[in-house]
């Protein structure tokens, strides 16, 4: 239940933000107006403001080039109210996603997804982690499973899921393997997992005869068919053999909203403005 372990993280986060003596700042930029981007953007901005954030959305247009982009990264940046920020992905085709994401400054990238936070995590001098995986590790934790010695199957290669889910795994000490797409076939892997992370973006990939029994199953996808978000697993046939299963929704996206808020506190002790 993500709901239930993200609002433990949220009690949690509302404690620590009482004894900080000012509001934690939160920036999201967004380009464009894609639907999925505004609704994510929606639901950040409203968990920020209950737990007393200043939250600010900067939003420039569809057409908007890279260096308005970067100027406002740059202002940002040397803003001292905003402590962390996030660039709301995808970007517009006519913008480079990797050049704008490298102008954040790493101890302000609430998202942990700057090549500085991504090669800290490779090579296991954990900064600010990606929200989404943080949160999937959070709920296999909650499972009371242990993650050592386990196998664990990650389904899915990118670098805001699937990446850094195998490297916090294999950090935790599962022997972990990725698949994606070009895996032939995938159940041979999939069976073989005692914790299966699926990031795929595929609409119900997962069926119950490429899962083992008891396995913790920790659906990341959100897709929309017919109006209705539904994951990568098909959560009425897995969850006959699953030990544990998340659902779509309410499981790995209310972590992520909880994980990416706690990174701005993680930001906020990386600038030496957070004793403990
Ligand atoms: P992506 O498209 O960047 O990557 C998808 C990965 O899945 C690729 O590595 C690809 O090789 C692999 N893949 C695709 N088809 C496959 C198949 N048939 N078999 C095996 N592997 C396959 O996507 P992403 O950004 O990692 O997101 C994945 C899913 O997670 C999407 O549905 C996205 O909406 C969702 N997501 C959810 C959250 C959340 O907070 N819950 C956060 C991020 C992404």
């Amino acid at each position: 239940d993500g709901k239930k372990v993200a609002e433990a993280v949220k009690k949690d986060l509302k404690k620590r933000i009482s004894k900080l003596g000012f509001k934690p700042g939160l920036a999201v930029v967004l380009v464009g107006d894609n639907p999925a981007s505004e609704l994510y953007v929606k639901l950040k901005e409203k968990t920020s403001k209950e737990l007393g954030f200043h939250f600010e959305l900067h939003r420039l247009d569809k057409d908007t080039d890279e260096l308005a982009l970067l100027n406002l990264i740059d202002k940002l940046n040397q803003d001292k109210k905003i402590h962390g920020m996030l660039v709301q992905l995808p970007l517009p085709k006519q913008i480079d996603e990797k050049l704008i994401i490298d102008a954040i400054r790493p101890d302000k990238d609430a998202d942990g997804l700057s090549p500085m936070n991504m090669g800290n995590l490779l090579s296991g001098n954990n900064k600010v982690i990606p929200a989404t995986p943080k949160g999937v590790i959070k709920l296999i934790e909650s499972t009371g499973i242990k993650i050592e010695g386990k196998r664990a199957v990650v389904v899915g290669r990118s670098n805001i899921v699937g990446k850094p889910v195998s490297v916090l795994l294999q950090q935790k000490n599962a022997t972990v393997t990725m698949c994606h797409s070009k895996t032939e076939p995938l159940e041979e892997h999939t069976k073989q997992a005692d914790i299966l992370v699926v990031a795929a973006g595929k609409p119900r990939l997962i069926t119950a005869d490429m899962v083992k029994k008891g396995a913790v199953v920790i659906d990341v996808g959100i897709n929309k068919v017919m109006g209705k978000s539904i994951g990568d697993v098909d959560f009425d046939d897995v969850k006959k053999v699953a030990g544990y299963i998340t659902p779509v929704p309410g499981g790995v996206g209310p972590m992520t909203i909880a994980m990416l808020l706690e990174n701005v506190l993680q930001c906020i002790w990386l600038q030496g403005k957070l004793k403990t």
